[in-house]
């Protein structure tokens, strides 16, 4: 894909489509995902990427400390597979637990083994996964188990699984700010939702859909979304975040409407976790 939108569109939309009206063979290919994805989770092959987020203002700055996780397949052959390919078969047929948890045990091992740094980590949690019961304990008991500090976790929750799952949402919202974690709204403006679901979440931050960012040079429409929803973020004490950031004019924009963060291509590719030093 050429966006985060095209990126979306080849993964959660295409597989609703074809599961719903396309043929059998089609609908086979689906399937044939599952034991790929059961494999790599026994096999342990799936690696972790991060992006950084930084503040608009000085996004040249080289102290970097907040990442996106961003998960990876490893195949037989040992090529990467992006989420947009398995991430939306996992989330149908309930793999998507294993994986996220995976992700957090992946995470927890690194926090705790670079305990010296101040990185901080957004973690995407899938609508499934926020309404598995046990997760919250999960997660209490891992601080627990490693030490490691609740403000070096964030959470990127988008706003159709946040209120698809309100109330265990909300639950687990709130039990882990009080601990100390950070949330985001993810893909914000993008979902059928209505707004008045974002003064009941209690989040950190709004990520601006990347789809609003990429057309916002082009399309005054566009630009005046994420003007709003900067707008409207500030006014609820939420930070602001802009992803897709691909060029320089972007970010001018974005500095000229006073959104706090950005995340793109412009400030660096997703990148292993490992070659963080
Ligand atoms: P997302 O959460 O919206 O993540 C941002 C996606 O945009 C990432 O794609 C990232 O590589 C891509 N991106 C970042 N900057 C740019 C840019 O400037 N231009 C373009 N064109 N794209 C950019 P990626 O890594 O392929 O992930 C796709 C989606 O898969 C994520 O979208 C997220 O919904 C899901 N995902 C990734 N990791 C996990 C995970 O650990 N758990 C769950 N549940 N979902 C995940
Ligand atoms: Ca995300
Ligand atoms: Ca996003």
């Amino acid at each position: 894909g050429t966006s985060c939108a095209t990126a979306k569109e080849s993964g959660r939309n295409r597989i609703h489509f074809n599961y719903r009206s396309v043929e059998v063979a089609q609908r086979q290919s689906v399937a044939e995902w599952i034991p790929i994805i059961t494999d790599a989770l026994e096999e342990d092959r799936f690696v972790l990427y991060c992006q950084p987020i930084v503040p608009v203002t000085e996004s040249r700055a080289s102290k970097v400390r907040h990442y996106e996780v961003l998960v990876r397949m490893v195949d037989r052959q040992g090529e990467i597979v992006p989420p947009g390919k398995f991430i939306p078969v996992a989330e149908h047929y309930g793999l998507i637990e294993d994986i996220d948890r995976w992700v957090l045990n992946r995470i927890f091992d690194h926090l705790q083994h670079h305990s010296n740094k101040e990185q901080r980590f957004a973690v995407n949690l899938s609508g499934n996964t926020i309404s598995d019961e046990g997760l919250k304990d999960f997660i209490v008991n891992k601080f627990k188990s490693t030490g490691v500090s609740p403000q070096r976790l964030q959470f990127e929750l988008t706003e159709t699984a946040a209120i698809r799952h309100f109330d265990r949402a909300m639950d687990f919202i709130n039990a882990l700010k009080d601990l100390g974690c950070y949330f985001s709204l993810d893909d914000f403006g993008s979902g059928l939702s209505s707004l008045g679901y974002l003064k009941e979440l209690p989040v950190d931050y709004l990520k601006i859909d990347g789809s609003f960012i990429r057309n916002m040079e082009l399309n005054e429409v566009d630009y005046s979304m994420v003007s709003t929803i900067n707008h409207l973020g500030h006014i609820m004490g939420i930070s602001t975040i802009a992803e897709c950031v691909e060029n320089s004019s972007q970010l001018s924009m974005l500095q000229e409407i006073g959104v706090d963060y950005a995340q793109g291509f412009l400030i660096a590719r997703p990148m292993p976790l490992d070659n963080l030093r």
